[in-house]
């Protein structure tokens, strides 16, 4: 089967031949139909210092996917060939405190599936089965295989009450540009994005946001467009940017409540004096409650909301190179690689 393998600690990633995996107990083996270029493979095609620390060669990246069982060991429940699935990346050990005590999304021992074991950029994948999410008959595809960064979305958008609230966002990439529809469909009063990149501005504005700007010291401006002199209600910080969390916290109202879900490449000061007398709130997030999350995923599709809109380009698999290319650039949104164009089966589920 074809796999992209990073087997040599430096940038970039080889499309090779490699064997067909076979999954053990527990396990199936899904071929991939779709698969989302996300930040985490961009760290590892970039093999910046994050990746350096953290992932053991050769590996297949990725976890974002869609794809079809085609084969299942023992102990795999009531999977079936032809099944559409997708997987929770967050692969969890099922024994520590937090996954008995029913908060999986907690456990100390999480590892990330295409970063601490092999992941979905293959024509096939081995999963475990306890990860595997069985998508409704008929899904949309594109839709599918966001379910694992929607669903960062929904994590961060269920954090706090939204009705009625105005909420700023920094950081208009796939997860922030998710995050506003959402965001309006819980009620939300205004949503302010920051994102420096015009293209993902426009993006943001088709989402529904209600006022973009550039820079984060542009939010007390939006705040004056409002008439709210005192401050956002909730801040969601999906950046990363150290510089966008500190002007996020400056520009909460007192009792503000802000969800950290950008991972900055290094330490933030933070005037923790400020915080406390200002009484904010913040809640870091990672990942999706598992399967909570996905269960909410489902809700907002039938509600109407349409994340695959964030989807601006497609490349064959083959196409790895371009295709990480504009990842990499912000005139993207989310980037599709597409490794197999239907499902053999016509997605029995
Ligand atoms: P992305 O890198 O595509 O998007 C980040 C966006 O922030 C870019 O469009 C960039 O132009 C913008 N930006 C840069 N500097 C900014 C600033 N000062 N103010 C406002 N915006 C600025 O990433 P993504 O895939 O949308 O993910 C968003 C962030 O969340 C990343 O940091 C990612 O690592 C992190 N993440 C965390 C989790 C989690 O579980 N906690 C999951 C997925 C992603
Ligand atoms: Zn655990």
């Amino acid at each position: 089967m074809r796999a992209l393998v990073k087997d040599r600690a430096g940038p970039g990633l080889r499309l090779c031949e490699v064997p067909t995996p076979t999954p053990a107990a527990g396990e199936v083996l899904v071929r991939v139909l779709r698969a989302g270029v996300c930040g985490t493979d961009l760290h590892i095609y970039r093999w910046d210092a994050w990746a350096a620390r953290t992932v053991r060669l050769p590996l297949v990246p990725g976890h974002e996917f869609v794809g079809e069982v085609v084969a299942t060991a023992a102990g795999t429940g009531g999977l079936l060939a032809g099944q559409t699935v997708s997987a929770e990346g967050h692969l969890v050990c099922g024994d520590c405190r937090n996954c008995r005590a029913a908060a999986p999304h907690l456990c100390p021992r999480t590892r990330g599936l295409g970063i601490l074991r092999d992941g979905v950029f293959a024509d096939y994948a081995v999963l475990p089965a306890t990860a595997i999410w069985q998508h409704r008959p008929g899904v949309d595809l594109d839709t599918a295989a966001l379910f694992d960064p929607f669903g960062n979305a929904v994590h961060a958008a269920h954090t706090f009450p939204l009705r009625d609230k105005v909420v700023a966002i920094t950081g208009a990439g796939p997860v922030g540009l998710m995050t506003i529809p959402v965001a309006r469909h819980f009620g939300a009063r205004a949503v302010v994005v920051v994102e420096p990149s015009p293209h993902r501005r426009r993006l943001a504005e088709c989402q529904g946001a209600t006022i973009t700007c550039p820079d984060s010291a542009d939010l007390a401006g939006a705040l004056r467009d409002l008439g709210r002199c005192d401050g956002f209600d909730v801040g969601m910080e999906m950046s990363g940017h150290p510089m966008a969390l500190t002007e996020l916290l400056a520009h909460m109202s007192h009792g503000g409540r802000v969800v950290v879900l950008g991972l900055p490449d290094r330490p933030v000061p933070t005037d923790w004096a400020d915080i406390s007398l200002r009484m904010l709130t913040v809640q870091g997030v990672s990942g999706r409650r598992i399967f909570d999350t996905w269960h909410q995923v489902t809700a907002l599709l039938d509600a109407g909301i349409r994340p695959a809109a964030v989807i601006t380009h497609h490349f064959p698999a083959d196409d790895y190179a371009t295709a990480f290319e504009v990842a990499t650039s912000t005139m993207a949104g989310k980037v599709m690689l597409v490794w197999s164009t239907e499902p053999r089966t016509g997605g029995r589920t």
